[in-house]
């Protein structure tokens, strides 16, 4: 059955795969989500056999309907293969304590953000061709540190494309700071922001929604999309790797076929663990989805209680690709929590674009049942990071830290012993001060680009090629903006006057 697209605003508001993609939200403000989740196409005990690329190719042929097997399996080469991943089954499933960490950061910029970031340029150029678009295509994203990277590393001398980061000024790593600032490519662009991530995400929103901005650079030949996790064209890629990640366990011997597992993600925008909801729904066990976050904990407080409240303060923490108070993709949970309602769903989010918050039943709650929320400190997140390698020689990053801490805390709440995945959503390398000091280290007179080198000692083997690139490249990239400039720097970019 074809599968179209509709608003979470509007359901009148019905779109192809390919023009979801392009689009990337929609006029109305709501997100696309799929009318029916299609259910997985293949055998719960074929999995194991399968390849990433094969997965890929049938987690994705059952979503975007208007693409031709010929468009989906040369997107899919293009983006996993030896070239851009460091693995052949471009994931790798690591046992270690009591859970399996599913590493996924062994693409080009070593974050997760590459599993989706990889295939979004090659989707996005068949879609455009498939609507007939003949305009450069504008790529407007906000970052918290590290799609901006995944997504110009995709997007790099792509033809008929372009594309502009914003990253909070001072609040992303020294090292995600140099991997974008040294960003190849004649098409990128790089904008430090004077401001958080929100705020940069609701400027790049508002850019979007900006029709006499839209028709001015129409004029001179452009469009907008956007790579930002609220794409389907960046979602539904990631349901592929819970998907292979049940026939991992299933080939190792963790499960049986048909036994559930426990999923725990680190979540900030909500992207990720909104994929592992719809592998759920392909039809994949799954017996709780593990929301973990880190001190700005607006996600566990509302799987507790059933309130979104964003009106608190913003905190800027070691675990920074999860700073973040506007989850975009929970509107696609709460959606489901409606029942589909648009009309309630749309209701809710102009409650918290005018409060700051708002509140949901108790009937939408018993949806979510099988969500757990967990937050964890900073100073818990280095101990984790200590924990791990102590039992297990195993070094894990920040981010993964706070999955791994609030996995824990679940375990001890609940003594649910069930096979259970965590998402480890970015390399050590990444934040190694933080990793460092969490392994014991004093790093108050250590810069990030020495911590590596140390890092290296305790994870042992050869330093990733991404961090090789940014010790060696130059700086191409100095532009730092007012978060009321940004429209104007847009418009310089593109030469529109
Ligand atoms: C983006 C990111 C997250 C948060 O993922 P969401 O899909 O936004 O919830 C977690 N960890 C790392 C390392 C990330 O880059």
């Amino acid at each position: 059955m074809t599968v179209q697209y509709s608003s979470t605003r509007d359901v009148n508001n019905r779109v192809s795969a390919s023009l979801a993609i392009l689009k990337g939200i929609s006029e109305d403000g709501g997100l696309y989500v799929p009318d029916h989740i299609p259910a997985l196409p293949m055998a719960l005990s074929d999995i194991a056999t399968m390849t990433y690329q094969e997965v890929a190719y049938q987690v994705m042929q059952a979503f975007f309907s208007d693409f031709s097997s010929e468009e989906l399996w040369a997107c899919i080469h293009g983006a996993y293969n030896n070239k851009n991943f460091d693995c052949d089954t471009m994931t790798h499933l690591k046992a270690a304590g009591d859970a399996y960490y599913l590493e996924l950061f062994h693409g080009r910029t070593i974050a997760f953000k590459d599993m989706a970031l990889s295939i979004l340029p090659y989707l996005l150029t068949v879609s455009a061709k498939k609507q007939g678009v003949n305009k450069e295509i504008v790529i407007l994203t906000a970052t918290s540190g590290d799609t901006g990277k995944a997504a110009m590393e995709g997007f790099a001398d792509v033809p008929g494309t372009r594309i502009i980061v914003f990253y909070p000024d001072g609040a992303v790593s020294h090292i995600q700071e140099l991997q974008m600032r040294t960003q190849k490519g004649n098409n990128t662009h790089v904008i430090a922001i004077k401001g958080n991530f929100d705020d940069a995400q609701s400027e790049v929103k508002r850019l979007f929604n900006d029709r006499e901005l839209a028709q001015q650079i129409e004029r001179q030949g452009y469009q907008f999309s956007s790579a930002n996790s609220i794409n389907i064209g960046r979602l539904i890629p990631q349901v592929a790797y819970y998907v292979f990640a049940y026939g991992q366990l299933v080939k190792s011997g963790a499960l049986q076929v048909g036994e559930a597992m426990n999923v725990v993600v680190p979540t900030g925008n909500f992207g990720n663990i909104l994929a592992a909801y719809y592998a759920y729904q392909m039809g994949i066990p799954v017996k709780h989805f593990i929301c973990a976050s880190n001190k700005n904990n607006v996600l566990s407080d509302f799987f507790a209680q059933g309130e979104y409240n964003r009106q608190r303060p913003f905190y800027v923490t070691n675990s920074p690709s999860m700073d973040i108070l506007i989850s975009s993709n929970l509107e696609r949970l709460v959606y489901d929590m409606t029942g589909k309602d648009t009309t309630l769903t749309a209701e809710l989010m102009q409650q918290l674009a005018d409060n700051g918050k708002y509140q949901v039943t108790s009937d939408m709650m018993a949806h979510v049942a099988n969500f757990y929320g967990g937050t964890v400190s900073e100073v818990e997140v280095e101990k984790m990071i200590g924990q791990v390698f102590a039992s297990d020689h195993y070094v894990i990053d920040p981010h993964t830290a706070v999955g791994a801490h609030v996995y824990q805390q679940y375990r001890q709440q609940t003594g649910d012993t069930t096979p259970t995945i965590i998402a480890a959503t970015a390399s050590p390398y990444k934040f190694p001060r933080s990793v460092l000091s969490g392994l014991g280290e004093n790093v108050a007179e250590v810069d990030d680009l020495v911590a590596v080198q140390q890092l290296q000692t305790y994870v042992g083997g050869e330093l990733p090629v991404a961090v090789q690139e940014v010790l060696e490249a130059t700086i191409r990239h100095s532009q730092v903006s007012q978060i009321s400039e940004m429209k104007a720097s847009v418009l310089a970019i593109l030469d529109v006057e």
